[in-house]
């Protein structure tokens, strides 16, 4: 998509997304703008199963959706719905509220407050893919020895639910260099599976410290 078939406005953004052609397109360009690859094998041969928008690998014969590997993969919300988030919360400089993006996109509170918090985060690292290769998983608290940390209780208490005692703060890092930190409200092992699992793509080695039990997501 260039600058000019961008839609500049939120109507313009429901509307073009609402064409699931369009949502598919824009999400071909941002998660594989050298091609498609299959996110199993990394095979650049496949078919599209239009019926089911879906693709085949000739490779390895999994298939795999435009979602995969991505921070959508795991959510039934559809790409006509997560895109114009995206606009909303991109664009909106003073900032949009769950309550005004499930008002817009037509979900609930919940979802919305859902779909906020991942694309925030997404914004943050600077990707909608999941971490892939090689990931340490790290366990640390709010005013503990981790450095980055101020920066995380700032956002909470943005959300209205800092000075609440100890926060348990998850760390994702790719031994590559790039990071990943996510707050969590508790820290028990149920909790930090699901976060490893919604954050990290299948197939990665988890390096647990201090966590036992951690398995490959
Ligand atoms: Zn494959």
């Amino acid at each position: 998509m260039n600058e000019e078939t961008f839609p500049k406005t939120l109507l313009g953004a429901i509307k073009y997304f609402a064409d699931r052609d369009n949502s598919l397109n824009f999400m071909v360009q941002i998660h594989w703008p050298e091609g498609v690859t299959c996110p199993w094998c990394d095979s650049s041969e496949h078919s599209f199963i239009s019926t089911r928008r879906v693709w085949k690998c000739k490779s390895c014969r999994k298939q795999f959706s435009a979602k995969a590997g991505t921070i959508f993969e795991d959510s039934p919300i559809g790409l006509d719905k997560w895109f114009p988030a995206v606009w909303m919360i991109v664009n909106m400089k003073n900032g949009i509220s769950s309550y005004e993006l499930g008002k817009h996109l037509g979900v609930t509170q919940k979802t919305a407050w859902f779909m906020n918090h991942r694309i925030r985060k997404a914004m943050q690292t600077g990707t909608f893919k999941k971490l892939s290769g090689e990931v340490e998983v790290d366990e640390t608290y709010i005013g503990g020895k981790a450095r980055n940390m101020h920066k995380w209780k700032r956002e909470q208490r943005i959300q209205g639910r800092g000075g609440v005692g100890k926060v348990a703060v998850m760390g994702l890092l790719e031994r590559d260099g790039e990071v990943r930190a996510q707050v969590i409200g508790e820290a028990d092992q149920d909790t930090l599976h699901k976060a490893v699992k919604r954050n990290v793509r299948r197939g990665s080695e988890v390096f647990s410290d201090g966590l036992e039990g951690l398995q490959r997501p």
